[in-house]
């Protein structure tokens, strides 16, 4: 699930810096406050050259998430995107994984920051296979909830990517592994479903897709977006709904999303099996449409591929 790889070049505020230079002191206020925004996203081979997908979707996310800490990114959408394009040229890699980040650097002691206090940026691409495991993808995932609710609405908002969440998502992650789970997935203070430690969660029951709504404290997942979309476009009815903890158990199938999860079927939850206890069909046609966009199977109606060489 973690990946300690190295690349050429990280771009930090605007230059390209050998990947061993790519250094902050140890006074960087996000270290300590976890003042930070991040994004995820993915870049593929495709028949027409490497892709970054949903990469301006991706940065008005990241700028979305600073604007609501009011940290001021030096960078329009446009900088940013280019910005991502041009590490993953200079990198040299045909696919992986891009991770931008915003943060608060070595600007004094105290919470609040002072007002010109400048906004590091960084970006760095690594190679990245499947998040949850390559067997994961085809036969499905175990993964139990956890004791540990997502965060409550007005304490820290889901609705922005930023380093803090992740308390959250350790926590999770941590029980899970240590009950014998790939993943964990947390409810919402509420006792609904809310999301996975770093993915969205559908579950689909009688030929319908459901998944939990904004308001059940989660990242609006841009994965979630395509599935949704995906999912229409193939006929299927999707519906956002508030999903008890019992409907998981009773689900004909369970998967997860995410830009580094992609597709993940669920095969059990809690230790009892979902549906068949693998990969169910409706999971599988849309792993495919997924998939498809990047082997040409799939048309882009969408416009999600951007090229790494414009
Ligand atoms: N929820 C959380 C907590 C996440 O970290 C992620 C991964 N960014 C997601 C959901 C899925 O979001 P996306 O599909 O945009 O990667």
């Amino acid at each position: 699930m973690s990946v300690k790889a190295t690349t050429k070049y990280i771009w930090f505020n605007g230059e390209m810096v050998p990947w061993n230079e790519a250094k902050v002191h140890v006074m960087t206020h996000a270290l300590h406050y976890g003042t930070s925004v991040f994004e995820g996203l993915r870049f593929y081979k495709t028949p027409n050259g490497t892709i970054i997908f949903r990469l301006r979707e991706h940065m008005q996310r990241l700028l979305n998430s600073a604007h609501i800490y009011r940290i001021n990114i030096p960078y329009t959408l446009d900088e940013l995107c280019e910005a991502c394009c041009k590490t993953v040229r200079e990198n040299g890699i045909e696919a992986g994984y891009i991770r931008p980040l915003a943060f608060i650097g070595d600007v004094g002691l105290g919470v609040k920051p002072p007002a010109d206090a400048k906004i590091e940026v960084i970006i760095g691409v690594v190679p990245w296979g499947a998040y949850l495991g390559e067997e994961g993808m085809k036969k499905g995932v175990a993964v139990g909830v956890s004791s540990w609710n997502r965060l409550a609405p007005n304490t820290i908002p889901t609705g922005a990517k930023a380093g803090g969440n992740y308390l959250s998502s350790l926590l999770i992650s941590n029980e899970a592994k240590q009950n014998g789970y790939t993943e964990g997935i947390a409810l919402d203070v509420q006792g609904f479903l809310a999301e996975g430690s770093g993915e969205n969660v559908f579950l689909i029951k009688d030929g319908v897709i459901y998944t939990a709504p904004i308001t059940c404290s989660l990242l609006p997942g841009i994965t979630r977006d395509c599935v949704m979309k995906l999912a229409k476009d193939l006929g299927i009815e999707v519906r956002e709904e508030r999903i008890p903890r019992e409907a998981l158990y009773l689900a004909d199938e369970v998967f997860m999303t995410g830009s580094a999860a992609e597709i993940t079927p669920v095969s059990s939850v809690d230790g009892l099996s979902v549906g068949c206890g693998a990969r169910g069909p409706i999971t599988e046609k849309l792993q495919n449409a997924f998939f498809g966009l990047f082997n040409g199977k799939t048309e882009d109606k969408w416009n999600w591929l951007y090229p790494v060489n414009k």
